[in-house]
């Protein structure tokens, strides 16, 4: 499987420093594999590898990363990122800003499970469940209707739907035409004040153009707020086909995968959201009404990459940047040493060359961090650069003997590094919180902080 493959890679790859052509080729080979594996199309997959690689090559690996580690980060950011990481509120929410009713129309192929996600959001809307701007967005009067006038049973099968989420149904006739029910539609529902009108339409086997008109005439109609392509997740490879044109014919503002509680790997969701552009916003992982899920871009990329594995390599490598530190630390404590400013620019450089400084001072020996966050107050990377300021216009002696800067040295270390006395002191005062800290540690023994540390 991928992570034995990869884990084999990684063994060879150790002691490099950086991500070469030459040391991530075959990675970049495995990772090829397990995507099309997961059932990504072919140039989607192409794309991302060569994503993949420029963001890799010449990255420097890190502390106690390898390589191999180190790429299976990217991996996994880059994954995260493409399946819409970096959408932030986009997915997972349905906009229903608009002067009510807020229109969703859904758009796929048959089968696709369009009916059943009509009646799993309308439940979803009327139930309150759904958050926008990290807000609940309340209960929400929803009326559904179908135009789906094609065969006989989707009208009703819709209406079931309808009663037993316990929202309004429309009935409508298979004798008339889905342009004219979409238009009462919106008229029943301005009068009734509803909140949310949700339209379900017909599919077709496969892609024809009396589909695409009639779905382009009922969205000029309807000025719906979301569009929705509604895709089933075990169509694998012909997902991509089936996006491009309704992405092509309409403007979509979102897609509903289906059936992800099947074996399907989830390689669609990637080629889709590539393909439209869109954000995928929820994930359809029961038949029953409530399997509705808001979409997770991280959850998706893990499902993707067969990927906990991933993961627990990536956890693996930041586990044994703390263990390095630790011992570290452990030993200079051991041999007598005192921890000292020195020390604490040490460790401050070493954060800060590591990136994302939220994740990884969580990542630090615990109490470090604590002390570390202290100094900081919160405002990361600015603060930290202030912090470092004032150390560097410290003398090695200075840092090595910290109760030698009084007063005069304080006015010359604030000069030089262009801050304020009181924040010399501020830093001061910290440090020597942080190494009483140290102290008690030290006096709880070795074995007990060794622990606290988590190593
Ligand atoms: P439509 O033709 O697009 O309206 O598709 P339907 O809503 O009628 O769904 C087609 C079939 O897929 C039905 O048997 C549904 O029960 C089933 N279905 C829809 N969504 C899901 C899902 O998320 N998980 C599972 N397992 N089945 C689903
Ligand atoms: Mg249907």
């Amino acid at each position: 499987n991928l992570t034995s493959r990869l884990s084999r890679i990684v063994k060879t790859m150790r002691g490099e420093a950086r991500l070469t052509e030459a040391n991530t080729q075959e990675m970049l080979r495995e990772v090829r594999m397990a995507l099309l594996e997961a059932d990504v199309a072919l140039p989607v997959v192409r794309d991302f590898v060569a994503r993949v690689k420029e963001a890799a090559l010449g990255q420097e690996v890190v502390g106690s990363l390898n390589p191999g580690q180190a790429l299976v980060g990217v991996v996994h950011k880059e994954l995260t990122a493409l399946m819409g990481g970096d959408l932030g509120a986009a997915a997972g929410e349905l906009s229903l800003a608009a002067q009510p009713p807020a229109v969703i129309l859904m758009a796929g192929l048959q089968g696709a499970g369009k009916t059943t996600t009509v009646g799993k959001l309308a439940k979803w809307l009327s139930e309150g469940n759904h958050v926008q701007y990290g807000r609940k967005t309340g209960r929400k009067k929803v009326l559904v209707v179908s135009a789906d006038v094609y065969r006989p049973a989707a009208i009703d099968q819709l209406k079931t739907v309808a009663a037993q989420v316990g929202v309004d149904f429309l009935l409508t006739e298979p004798t008339q035409k889905p342009q004219d029910i979409a238009r009462d539609a919106l008229d029943h529902a301005r009068r009734h004040h509803y909140d949310v009108l949700i339209v379900d339409t017909a599919g077709r086997l496969g892609i024809d153009q009396a589909m695409m008109d009639e779905i382009c005439d009922l969205h000029a109609l309807l000025s719906p707020i979301e569009t929705l392509f509604v895709v089933d997740a075990m169509q694998g490879q012909d997902a991509v086909n089936v996006a491009r044109a309704f992405s092509d014919a309409l403007p979509l503002t979102g897609v509903v995968m289906t059936k992800l509680d099947g074996d399907a790997r989830g390689g669609a969701a990637l080629s889709v959201r590539q393909v439209t552009g869109k954000p995928l916003k929820f994930v359809g992982v029961s038949e029953k009404l409530d399997g509705l899920e808001p979409f997770h871009p991280e959850r998706m990329a893990q499902r993707i990459l067969g990927m906990g594995d991933i993961v627990s390599l990536v956890e693996q490598a930041q586990k044994n940047i703390d263990i390095a530190e630790a011992q570290k630390l452990a030993a200079r404590m051991k041999s007598g040493d005192r921890f000292d400013l020195n020390d604490f620019r040490d460790q401050l450089q070493q954060v800060k060359k590591l990136g994302d400084m939220g994740s990884l001072l969580e990542k630090l020996p615990a109490q470090f961090a604590q002390a570390a966050a202290q100094v900081q107050g919160g405002q990361a990377e600015k603060q930290l650069a202030r912090t470092e300021g004032i150390l560097n216009s410290m003398t090695p002696l200075e840092r090595a003997k910290p109760e030698l800067i009084k007063a005069s040295r304080k006015r010359r270390i604030a000069a030089g590094s262009g801050v304020p006395v009181q924040e010399v002191n501020r830093l001061l005062k910290q440090f020597e919180q942080m190494q009483g800290m140290m102290k008690q540690m030290k006096k709880g023994g070795m074995a007990k902080m060794m622990r606290a540390m988590g190593g």
